[in-house]
C-alpha cells in the first residue's frame, strides 16, 4: 500500500485534515494505494496558489514562445514515460493496457499543438469607424481554470483541458476522479520536472462532493472545465453559473451507429464492437444504440454476436485481453440493473445480459458483453446512458427513420454511419445532432479536431483550433489619436 500526496504550490502535500481515500484494482478488487482526501481549506490552499503564480513574474513575464517551450518539453516527458503512466491507469481504473499505452503514447501530441499554438495567438485591429481612434484587441487567459475530470480515460481528458488553458496562459487546479488520482499525481510531477512554475499546476486529490462546490465557486476560480456524467455537469454549471463563470462541458452519450443496407457489413459489426465493447463500454463516446436496416438486421446481428463472442475477457494487464473490467463496484451495479431494466422493459438479450463468471475474470468487476434486441427507441435502455458493454439494437425502414431515431435522445455527442454511398453520408451527417459524426469508421480522436457535445453532451469544444479560444477573452483597446477630447456629455 502507497500514500500518495497531492500537488499545491510546486509543493507535495497532505490533505490538511489529515485523511486519505484508498484507491482499488478493478482486477483485484483490492485497496492498493491511499490518496489524500482534500477538504475545502486544500481547495482554497490550492487557488490561491493558483492565483498567485497567475499574477506572478514567473509565470505571467514568460512570453507565449517561452510557454509553448515548456508544454513540448512536457510532452517529451510525457513520450518518455508513457508505459509508465499507462500502466498506471489500468492498474487504479481497470482500462486495458493496450488502449491506455496508445492513449499515453498519442498524448503528447496535445502539448506539442498547443505548444504550438502559444504564440500563434494574435489579436486584430480593427477598422474603426471613428477617425481619431486606434482600435485593437487582444487575446487574455481567464485566470486559474479549475479542471474537473472523470475515471474512464484521466489523464487524456485533463490534457484535452490542461494544454489549451496553460498555452493560453492560465493556470490551473485540477481534481481528478476519486477512482483514477495515482496516474494523476504521477503526471503531476513531470509538470515540475518540465520547468513549469510552481503554482502553475495543482492537484487536488479527493470527493467531488467533498470539495467540488467549493472549487467551482471559490472566487479565485475564473472557469470550470469539467468532463463527466450531464448529472453533474448540470449541478456543476448552476454552481458556475453563481459567479457568472463560463464552464466547458463535457458530457454523457447514447450515440447510434447506423448501419445502413448499403454498409460493408464485415466493417460495420467491427465498428459496433469497436463503439460498445472497446473500452467495456465506459466512454463517453460508446456507441450504444446499433440502429440497424431491417433488411440486413438479422445477418448483421448474426455476425455481430458471432464476432463479440470471440472478445478476450481477463486481466487488463495483459496485451492480449479485449475486455476488461468496469472500474467500479457501483459502476458494476448499475450496469447490472440497467440489464434487468432492459429484460423488464421487454428487451430481448441475444448476448451476455450477466456478470463475468470466466475463470479469466478472476475477483474483477466484470459485465460478459451484453447485446439486447428488439429494443424499442423509448426504452430507458436506448434513452439513458449506461456506461457499460451493452448494446442496444434497434431496426429502422429508411433514412428519415434511422435519423428520427439517432436525434430522438438528450443527448447529442456522437454518431457512426456504415454506407458505401457518400451523398447519403454527407445528407445524413448534416441531418444528425452530434457533435462528431463517423462515417465508415469510430472512435477516431484527434488533437487537431474540435469534440464536444451538442444538447446535453455538453458545450464547448476541446481540441483543435476552437480549444483554446475556451481559455481565452477578448479585449477591445481603443487610444485617441485626436487632440481634445470632444463633448464629455455625449457617448462618443
Ligand atoms: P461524474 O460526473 O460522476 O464525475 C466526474 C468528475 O466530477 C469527478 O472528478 C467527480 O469527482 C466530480 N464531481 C462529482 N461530484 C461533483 C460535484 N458536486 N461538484 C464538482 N465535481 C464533482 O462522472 P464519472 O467520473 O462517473 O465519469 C463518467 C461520466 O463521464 C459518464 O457520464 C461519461 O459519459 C462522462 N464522460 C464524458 C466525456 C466527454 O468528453 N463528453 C468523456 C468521458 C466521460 P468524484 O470522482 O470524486 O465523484
Amino acid at each position: 500500500m502507497q500514500d500518495l500526496q497531492m500537488l499545491c504550490d510546486g509543493r507535495w502535500v497532505n490533505a490538511q485534515n489529515g485523511e486519505w481515500l484508498e484507491t482499488f484494482n478493478p482486477y483485484t478488487g483490492a485497496a492498493w494505494a491511499r490518496v489524500p482526501r482534500a477538504g475545502v481549506e486544500d481547495v482554497d490552499r490550492a487557488v490561491q496558489a493558483a492565483r498567485r503564480a497567475y499574477v506572478g513574474p514567473a509565470w505571467r513575464n514568460l512570453t507565449p514562445t517561452a510557454r509553448g517551450a515548456l508544454l513540448r518539453r512536457l510532452g517529451d516527458l510525457v513520450a518518455r514515460d508513457a508505459d509508465e503512466l499507462a500502466e498506471l491507469e489500468t492498474r487504479d481504473n481497470g482500462k486495458l493496457i493496450s488502449e491506455m499505452r496508445a492513449q499515453m503514447r498519442y498524448m503528447p501530441q496535445w502539448y506539442y499543438y498547443f505548444g504550438g499554438l502559444a504564440d500563434k495567438v494574435e489579436g486584430r485591429v480593427i477598422p474603426i469607424d471613428k477617425p481619431d481612434c486606434f482600435n485593437f484587441t487582444w487575446d487574455e487567459p481567464l485566470g486559474v481554470v479549475a479542471a474537473i475530470t472523470p475515471w474512464n480515460s484521466p489523464l487524456l481528458l485533463a490534457t484535452w483541458k490542461l494544454a489549451p488553458a496553460l498555452a493560453a496562459g492560465n493556470t490551473v487546479v485540477w481534481k481528478p476522479s476519486e477512482h483514477s488520482t495515482a496516474s494523476a499525481l504521477a503526471f503531476g510531477r513531470l509538470f515540475e520536472e518540465a520547468g513549469f512554475p510552481p503554482g502553475v499546476v495543482n492537484i487536488v486529490s479527493g470527493l467531488g462532493s467533498d470539495i467540488g462546490e467549493a472549487l467551482v465557486t471559490h472566487p479565485d476560480v475564473a472557469k470550470v472545465a469539467f468532463t463527466g456524467g450531464d448529472q453533474t455537469g448540470q449541478h456543476v454549471y448552476e454552481m458556475a453559473a453563481r459567479g457568472i463563470k463560463p464552464v466547458t462541458l463535457e458530457l454523457g452519450g447514447k450515440s447510434a451507429n447506423i448501419i445502413c443496407a448499403d454498409a460493408d457489413l464485415d466493417n460495420a459489426v467491427k465498428g459496433a464492437v469497436s463503439g460498445i465493447f472497446a473500452a467495456t463500454g465506459q466512454t463517453c463516446i460508446a456507441g450504444s444504440r446499433a440502429l440497424v436496416h431491417r433488411d440486413i438486421h438479422d445477418s448483421f446481428v448474426d455476425k455481430l454476436v458471432a464476432f463479440a463472442r470471440t472478445a478476450r475477457m481477463g486481466d487488463p494487464a495483459l496485451p492480449e485481453t479485449q475486455i476488461g473490467p468496469v472500474t467500479t463496484q457501483a459502476q458494476l451495479k448499475k450496469i447490472l440493473d440497467y440489464i434487468d431494466i432492459a429484460r423488464a422493459g421487454g428487451a430481448r438479450c441475444v448476448l451476455g445480459g450477466t456478470p463475468g463468471s470466466r475463470p479469466e475474470c478472476g475477483r474483477g468487476w466484470f459485465v460478459e458483453p451484453t447485446i439486447f434486441c428488439d429494443v424499442r427507441p423509448d426504452m430507458r435502455i436506448a434513452q439513458e446512458e449506461v456506461f457499460g458493454p451493452v448494446l442496444c439494437v434497434i431496426p429502422f425502414d429508411n433514412d428519415d427513420e434511422a435519423v428520427r431515431i439517432a436525434n430522438d435522445t438528450r443527448y447529442g455527442l456522437a454518431a457512426g454511419l456504415w454506407t458505401r454511398d457518400m451523398g447519403r453520408a454527407l445528407n445524413l451527417s448534416r441531418r444528425l445532432e452530434a457533435g462528431t459524426v463517423w462515417v465508415n469508421t469510430y472512435r477516431a480522436t484527434s488533437f487537431l479536431s474540435p469534440f464536444g457535445g451538442y444538447k446535453r453532451s455538453g458545450i464547448g469544444r476541446e481540441s483543435g483550433l476552437s480549444a483554446i479560444r475556451e481559455y481565452l477573452q477578448e479585449k477591445s483597446v481603443w487610444i485617441s489619436t485626436g487632440g481634445d477630447v470632444p463633448n464629455p456629455f455625449v457617448m462618443r
